[in-house]
């Protein structure tokens, strides 16, 4: 059984989430970046489907992910979603954070 797609690793800073998923094709990872920006939530994201104007599954996670990092936040689920175009350079200023949903939870 193959394991679920997801990210392997994901940054913060501010409210934006900063996601890598893992390339099949190739050593390297794409990155998205999710933001909400007047009420929407924004995807920039760059990979050869995206790039020809395809709805890729990171972006489909990446929207996912973001959700379930903003889980209390109770607009969330009706905004928009836009996802752009746009390749993303690695910031030294992100802080690191564990992929949404994969946190280990303390058991009593
Ligand atoms: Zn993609």
């Amino acid at each position: 059984m193959q394991a679920k797609k997801t990210a392997v690793k994901a940054w913060e800073t501010g409210d934006t989430l900063i996601l890598a998923f893992p390339s099949s094709s190739s050593d390297g990872s794409y990155l998205c970046r999710v933001e909400v920006l007047s009420g929407k939530i924004y995807v920039f994201h760059s990979c050869p489907a995206a790039n020809s104007r395809r709805k890729c599954w990171h972006i489909r996670e990446a929207e996912r992910l973001y959700k379930e990092w903003r889980w209390w936040d109770r607009h969330i689920n009706s905004m928009q979603v836009i996802s752009l175009a746009k390749p993303i350079i690695y910031q030294k200023d992100w802080s690191e954070i564990p992929v949404p949903g994969t946190e280990l939870m303390e058991v009593a």
